[in-house]
C-alpha cells in the first residue's frame, strides 16, 4: 500500500473530500464481470459484480449522481450541480456494458456515460491493448510448445522475454502485434467472431433509448501524445462525428483514449474553433486543469482498492498539492 492511501485511511472520507475542495466525483471504469475476459486480463484489474455493486451503494450513500447533460450544462452554461456530484462513465465500449452494467444501473437509476472507440464498435476490430493481453494468455498455455518456442526464437525471442517484448510493443507496433499471433495460431478475427469483446450497434441503441448516453473515445485508441496533432484531431472529429451521425446524438463529448498528458493548447484551441465537442475527459484523478471544458476523471482498476480508498487516497493527494500549487494542469 503507498504512504498516502494508508495515511488516508486515518481520515474520514467526508473530512477528506471538504479539505480537497472537490465538488464532483468522477470514477471511470473500462468492465465489470466476475470472469476477467482473456483480452482485459493482463491490462488491469476487473471489479466483480458484488465489488462493483458495493462501490455503487458507497457513492449513492456519499453523492448524488448526475447525468451528461447536468455535467454540460455546469461547465457550459455555469448550472448548479448538486452539492456532492457523481459523474460516471465507462471507456473502451465492451459488452459488459450492456450485459453486466447496465441493467444494474438501471435497477438503481443511476445515470452513465459509454465512451466508444469506434473502430471497435460492432466488433469490426480488437484493440491492440487487448491484442496484447490475448497474446500473453495464449503464450501461458503455449509456452511448453517446442515448435512454438523455435519460431519464437527465430525472431529473436526466448522464452523468458515473450512477456515483456509483447509489453514494449506499441500502437505503431501492430505488424508486430499480429506477427506474433501468427507464430502462437490466434486468429484475431476469430476472437472477436466468437468472444465479441465490444458492444454492438443495436445494444449501443437501446442503451441510448434508456437513458444513457455515449461519447467518443478516438477510432482506434492511440497514445495520443504519440501522435500528430493532425491526427489527434482527426482521430478525434472522425470518433464523433461517426457517432453523431450513425446514433443521432446532440451532444459532442470525447474522453482521450489512455490518458491526455502531452496533448497541448493547441490541440484544444483547434478542438473548440472546429466544436468538436463541448466537454471532454483525462483520466489524471482530481486535477484540475486550464482548460475549463477538460475534466479529469479518478480511474477505479488501478489499484484492488475499495472506491472509498481510492477516493480518499485522490482527495488527500489534492489537498496536499492544493498547498503547494500544484493542482493544476498547465497546457503549453
Ligand atoms: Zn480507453
Amino acid at each position: 500500500m503507498q504512504a498516502r492511501t494508508l495515511i488516508s485511511q486515518f481520515f474520514p472520507y467526508r473530512l477528506l473530500r471538504k479539505i480537497s475542495r472537490s465538488r464532483l466525483a468522477m470514477p471511470l471504469y473500462h468492465l465489470v464481470s466476475n470472469q476477467t475476459p482473456p483480452h482485459v486480463r493482463h491490462l488491469h484489474i476487473v471489479k466483480s459484480e458484488h465489488e462493483f455493486i458495493s462501490e455503487l451503494d458507497f457513492f449513492l450513500k456519499e453523492h448524488s449522481p448526475i447525468g451528461l447533460q447536468d455535467l454540460i450544462d455546469y461547465i457550459i452554461n455555469g448550472r448548479q450541480l448538486p452539492e456532492h456530484a457523481l459523474f460516471l462513465s465507462f471507456d473502451d465500449g465492451y459488452r459488459e456494458c450492456f450485459d453486466i452494467i447496465r441493467p444494474i444501473l438501471l435497477k438503481k437509476g443511476i445515470p452513465a456515460t459509454f465512451f466508444l472507440t469506434t473502430d471497435f464498435l460492432d466488433n469490426k476490430k480488437l484493440g491492440y491493448k487487448c491484442k496484447q493481453s490475448v497474446l500473453k494468455e495464449s503464450y501461458l498455455m503455449l509456452s511448453g510448445d517446442k515448435e512454438i518456442n523455435l519460431l519464437l526464437s527465430s525472431i529473436g525471442l526466448n522464452s523468458g522475454d515473450f512477456s515483456k517484448a509483447v509489453d514494449a510493443l506499441e500502437y505503431h507496433h501492430q505488424d508486430k502485434i499480429d506477427e506474433l499471433a501468427e507464430i502462437l495460431g490466434i486468429d484475431f478475427n476469430g476472437y472477436l467472431a466468437q468472444s465479441k469483446p465490444y458492444l454492438d450497434s443495436t445494444q449501443v441503441e437501446q442503451m441510448l433509448e434508456e437513458g444513457f448516453t455515449i461519447g467518443a473515445h478516438s477510432e482506434d485508441h492511440p497514445v495520443f501524445e504519440n501522435i500528430s496533432i493532425n491526427e489527434q484531431i482527426r482521430q478525434t472529429e472522425n470518433s464523433i462525428k461517426f457517432l453523431e451521425e450513425r446514433f443521432k446524438i446532440k451532444y459532442r463529448t470525447f474522453a482521450f483514449p489512455f490518458y491526455d498528458n502531452g496533448v497541448g493548447r493547441k490541440f484544444f484551441d483547434e478542438a473548440s474553433s472546429r466544436h468538436l465537442f463541448d466537454i471532454s475527459f483525462g483520466t489524471a484523478g482530481l486535477m484540475d486543469d486550464d482548460i475549463p471544458n477538460n475534466l479529469q476523471r479518478v480511474w477505479m482498476e488501478a489499484t484492488s482498492q475499495t472506491a472509498k480508498n481510492i477516493f480518499k487516497e485522490k482527495y488527500l493527494t489534492k489537498f496536499v498539492k492544493l498547498q503547494i500549487h500544484k493542482n493544476i494542469i498547465h497546457r503549453l
